[in-house]
């Protein structure tokens, strides 16, 4: 069986209404990531957690190949795309394909939740750090979760606490999981400000933050979260973004285009265990005859490739809602963030239980074959929960089916 599994959405899926400019980012974008992802994929999945684990050779690559100005009109220096939110997504996907724990870090992470923010922060601000996060020199990061508040971030759930003081705000309080922070140079932090939460840019550097050493996770080990704490941190006032008490709508106008992004990297991610799975049935013989030609396991995969199919085309109609400015956005988002999340979760199991052991191994010690499933399986489970789990993505579904 060759390394490199075959690309069956080539011949399956046909990119039927993805415009020229969109195409041209998923040739790129897959070149790119079968050059320089796909000979680290294997260490970048299944590495621990660590400082220096994290890929910051490949974050300069990203930068150098142009990847982090996809999203961005060309007054913020980025490529200026007619549609910038499908071109995120599809990038999403293809980078997936190879690692989701470097997608969600640097793409949906540092590009969605963190760039799309920086939108709203001051003219002086967005000079600044556009730039900069374009060339890969800054890591953003994105903080709403605390360890006592994640899904409900209202102001009564909400700890972490800003307090007007002369020429900006004083910040304490505590975040969890939050994507990127060992290694980030700016967070945006979602805080409560007397009744109505605020969202404030805070220099990582600053006196009084202190963060904590990367968790330990099930997957995506090269996406590295930890605790920040603050402690009577000064935040200046040009570093309030938008308006006081407007900081939820910001986190959720970024958290939404952030679903859709979870939707495209189990696409990316249900993609991969596919390819890799179809071959092996191909090639596989039981009582003498090839896993593929198994009635059960064809009926299986014809699913699959109809789900992958659905899902594809949701995330694509979601990112172009967004782009539109249709009214449809919230609910195309979650839909595109539920169907491609279970999905990924879904194939991967069945990828495994048809490649048996070599679905399971990670590696096989008598030869030090790699085998990508096992990765896939664990850094599927993460997009069923995060970015609003998808209770709340059926919630936000239910709501316009039922009324609030
Ligand atoms: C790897 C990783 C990266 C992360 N990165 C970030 C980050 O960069 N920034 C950030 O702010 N946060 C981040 N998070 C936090 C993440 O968004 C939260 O873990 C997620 O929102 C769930 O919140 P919680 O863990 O507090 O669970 P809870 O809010 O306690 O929810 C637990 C479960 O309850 C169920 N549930 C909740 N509400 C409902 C409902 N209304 N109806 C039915 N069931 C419901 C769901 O099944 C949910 O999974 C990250 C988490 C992980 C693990």
């Amino acid at each position: 069986m060759s390394t490199i599994p075959r690309r069956y959405a080539d011949d399956i899926y046909d990119d039927l209404w993805l415009p020229e400019e969109t195409l041209e980012v998923r040739a790129r974008v897959r070149n790119f990531a079968e050059q320089q992802v796909r000979p680290v994929a294997h260490e970048l999945n299944n590495t621990p957690e660590s400082l220096e684990a994290f890929p910051r050779k490949l974050v300069t690559e990203m930068a150098e190949a142009g990847l982090f100005r996809i999203p961005f009109p060309a007054e913020y220096g980025g490529a200026g795309l007619q549609y910038p939110t499908l071109a995120t997504m599809v990038m999403l996907e293809e980078i997936s394909y190879l690692s989701s724990g470097l997608s969600a870090s640097m793409i949906d992470v540092q590009l969605i939740l963190f760039g799309h923010t920086l939108k709203h922060a001051s003219a002086e601000i967005r000079e600044q750090l556009f730039p900069a996060m374009m060339a890969g020199d800054v890591v953003g990061s994105f903080a709403t979760s605390e360890p006592a508040a994640s899904t409900d971030l209202s102001v009564r759930a909400l700890q972490t606490e800003a307090r007007r003081v002369e020429g900006g705000y004083e910040l304490s309080g505590q975040k969890r999981w939050i994507t990127n922070s060992p290694v980030a140079d700016y967070m945006f932090v979602l805080s409560k400000l007397e009744d109505s939460m605020t969202m404030l840019l805070v220099n990582l550097q600053s006196e009084g933050v202190q963060v904590g050493e990367p968790d330990k996770k099930m997957g995506n080990h090269c996406q590295l979260t930890a605790d920040v704490v603050f402690d009577k941190v000064f935040v200046p006032e040009t570093h309030l973004v938008g308006r006081e008490g407007q900081g939820l709508k910001a986190a959720l106008t970024s958290l939404t285009l952030g679903r859709v992004g979870i939707g495209a990297c189990g696409v990316g991610m249900a993609q991969a265990a596919f390819d890799y799975a179809v071959d092996y049935m191909k090639e596989r013989e039981v009582f003498g005859k090839p896993l593929a030609s198994m009635q059960h396991w064809q009926y299986r995969f014809a699913d699959y490739a109809t789900r992958l199919e659905s899902a594809r085309n949701l995330y694509v109609k979601a990112a172009l809602a967004e782009d539109k400015q249709r009214p449809s956005v919230q609910q195309q988002c979650a839909m595109a963030k539920l169907v491609g999340s279970s999905l990924a979760g879904d194939l991967a199991r069945d990828a495994i239980q048809v490649c048996g052991g070599y679905g399971f191994v990670k590696e096989l010690a008598h030869t030090g074959k790699q085998y990508p499933l096992e990765a896939i399986y664990r850094d599927s489970k993460i997009g069923e929960i995060y970015e609003g789990a998808n209770e709340v993505q059926q919630l936000i579904i239910a709501r316009q089916v039922f009324g609030r």
